[in-house]
């Protein structure tokens, strides 16, 4: 198996060349390395390698990593479900959020977000493939989400992010992602600050980024596959 450095190495190259075929500039997509399961050595080797933004789904293992790393300079964001009991933590220890997708979240990170920090980095997630078991708001939702959220002091409202259903079909896979690249249009009439698009995994980076993604959320492609069933959570006694 490769190393993670020449995974992300890879990566990176693809991302640049995909973008090129494009005519985006290779600047404008950043990799964000999702490192669930993932244990703070194999962040310390990403790291290494030059990839300073990690997107995190569970809070307590985030937290526990977030300890464990105290001494790098991570750029944190947290991508999972959001309780709205577990705002305080996140508003604490995270520079982005990118699954907010009720005003009641969006508003108690506002409030919990310490003095100290810089606003909160917010993206609004989108159920764009409207999938009953998905987090996301509605696409139709979204512009009344966003005229809310944008009020509020301590965040910064950025962007949108979706995880469309799955396919393995290119064509497929860009009509929800091209359904969000029209969402952001629309919402950057109202919003013109918004700059960023996270969308795009290890399956359908390619076609994320030719939609207009502007931060591609990659777990597998970086560090091989997840396996939750040995998953020992980092800081437990074993
Ligand atoms: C796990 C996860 C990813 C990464 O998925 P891969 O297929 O491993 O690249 C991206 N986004 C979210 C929200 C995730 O939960």
């Amino acid at each position: 198996m490769n190393s993670i450095a020449d995974n992300i190495c890879a990566v990176r190259k693809r991302i640049a060349e995909v973008a090129a075929d494009c005519g985006r500039g290779e600047d404008s997509v950043q990799l964000l390395a999702v490192s669930k399961t993932r244990s703070p050595d194999e962040l310390r080797d990403a790291y290494a390698a030059g990839q300073c933004a990690f997107g995190e789904n569970y809070l307590q293992e985030a937290l526990d990593k977030i300890e464990a790393l105290a001494d790098l300079d991570i750029e944190w964001h947290f991508i999972g479900p959001i309780q709205s009991n577990k705002t305080r933590a996140i508003a604490g220890h995270f520079d982005w959020v990118h699954s907010v997708d009720r005003a009641k979240v969006a508003r108690r990170l506002s409030e919990q977000r310490p003095g100290g920090l810089a606003p909160l980095n917010i993206c609004l997630q989108v159920n764009i493939s409207a999938e009953p078991s998905k987090s996301g708001c509605l696409p139709d939702e979204v512009e009344a989400l966003a005229r809310e959220v944008a009020t509020l002091p301590n965040i910064r409202l950025r962007g949108l992010m979706a995880i469309p259903a799955a396919s393995e079909d290119p064509e497929e896979q860009r009509r929800p992602l091209a359904a969000m690249r029209e969402l952001l249009r629309q919402l950057q009439q109202e919003h013109p600050g918004l700059d960023t698009l996270s969308m795009g995994m290890s399956a359908d980076m390619e076609a994320a980024i030719c939609e207009g993604a502007t931060q591609v959320r990659i777990g597998t492609a970086l560090f091989g596959p997840r396996d939750y069933g040995a998953k020992t959570p980092v800081g437990t006694a074993t």
